[in-house]
């Protein structure tokens, strides 16, 4: 099978899986517990808890697990009451954009341009609206383009007008440097299955200056913030795939950019195909485009036929038979949208890969016309 779909989600590397398993099955005290067998569990997850602090160049006391970047989303808005005015991009993941309706008209949503940046200038003209938002929250590099956003920037005129800066990160560590004490963000989310750890794991990274809104309430776990048994497992899963982030991601980055150049390569032998946020700076592992006349849903199950997994915008977005909503407010046509296709690459993925899925993709458009 060719797996092209990382963004969505990525395999469990094989030495986190090794990592996690005596957390299962020898090591399963409860880390609240105060005898050896909790201890043990405990100092995992302090281990772990500096592993992806070192990840995103942040303290460890920063870092609140979470059942993922869906969570860590949710709990860093909740840091504003709901009659606070807030601002959120919009190609916001669902857990953003979908858990912001609750704040109604006190939401307003960012523009972005035709490349899916949002421009400096955009967010200041948000300042000269009645509502001046007290935090605003800007993607740091999208699932869908891959385009990465100017974070440091936008954070740095929000901190001189005192508004918060939440940042969802889920799609960019492990694949670029991330820096939470360099990027002048408040807050900061991050999901471990993007970075071959397991599903259901996350963190909030949070400057200590700001109040968390606990979102579950119970013992005392993660600093009285997240209560809840820990899911030790999988946190020590988190850490572990965090650490082996920062050991190897030049070297993912470099292999995945060489296979985005090669599909790129490709794509433009192809008549009528479209890279979306091509012109701008995008993850090196993402490539999201449309062939004019092709539906994205039908080329992806005739994809999928051929065992090759690619997605038709984000995974949670898939099966809607809507056009993506990151594309529509890009202002894309709506039958350019609709057939758009995205594929990710991991660092498992070859060039012979990349050429096999060119030689598939030609051969069903040379049916297709
Ligand atoms: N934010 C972005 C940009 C994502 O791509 C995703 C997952 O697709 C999430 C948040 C949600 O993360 P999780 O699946 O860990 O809840």
């Amino acid at each position: 099978m060719i797996y092209f779909d990382h963004n969505a989600t990525t395999p469990v590397d094989t030495r986190v899986a090794e990592a996690m398993l005596p957390y299962i099955t020898t090591f399963y005290g409860n880390p609240s517990s105060l005898y050896k067998l909790g201890r043990i569990a405990r100092s995992a997850i302090d281990t772990a808890r500096e592993q992806v602090a070192a990840l995103v160049d942040a303290q460890p006391a920063q870092i609140i697990f979470t059942s993922g970047g869906t969570e860590a989303n949710n709990l860093a808005l909740s840091v504003m009451p709901i009659n606070s005015a807030i601002a959120v991009s919009a190609i916001e993941h669902p857990s953003v954009v979908e858990f912001s309706s609750q704040w109604k008209n006190n939401r307003q949503s960012i523009p972005v341009d035709s490349a899916g940046l949002v421009s400096i200038s955009t967010i200041k003209a948000i300042f000269k609206q009645a509502a001046i938002p007290r935090l605003v929250s800007v993607m740091m590099a999208n699932n869908e383009t891959g385009a990465i956003q100017d974070i440091e920037e936008i954070a740095e005129f929000l901190s001189s007008k005192q508004v918060l800066m939440h940042t969802d990160a889920v799609q960019a560590i492990g694949k670029m440097p991330v820096s939470f004490a360099q990027l002048g963000a408040d807050l900061m989310s991050v999901s471990s299955h993007k970075i071959y750890g397991p599903k259901g794991c996350g963190a909030l990274v949070f400057d200590k200056k700001i109040e968390i809104n606990p979102l579950l309430i119970g013992g005392g776990q993660e600093n009285g913030l997240r209560a809840g048994t820990e899911n030790v497992a999988a946190i020590v899963g988190f850490g572990k795939a965090a650490e082996l982030a920062v050991l190897e991601m030049d070297q993912r980055a470099e292999h995945c950019l060489v296979l985005r150049l090669r599909l790129e390569q490709g794509l433009k032998t192809i008549p009528n195909v479209t890279v979306f946020s091509e012109q701008v700076a995008r993850l090196p592992n993402t490539v999201q485009f449309s062939i004019q006349g092709i539906d994205g849903e039908m080329l992806l199950m005739q994809l999928d036929r051929k065992n090759i997994a690619v997605s038709s915008g984000s995974a949670c977005a898939s099966g809607g038979g809507k056009a993506s909503p990151v594309l529509t407010a890009m202002g894309i046509d709506y039958q350019i949208a609709k057939s758009a296709i995205r594929v990710s690459f991991g660092k498992n993925n070859t060039e012979e890969e990349i050429n096999q899925f060119i030689l598939v993709l030609k051969s069903f458009l040379t049916k297709d016309r």
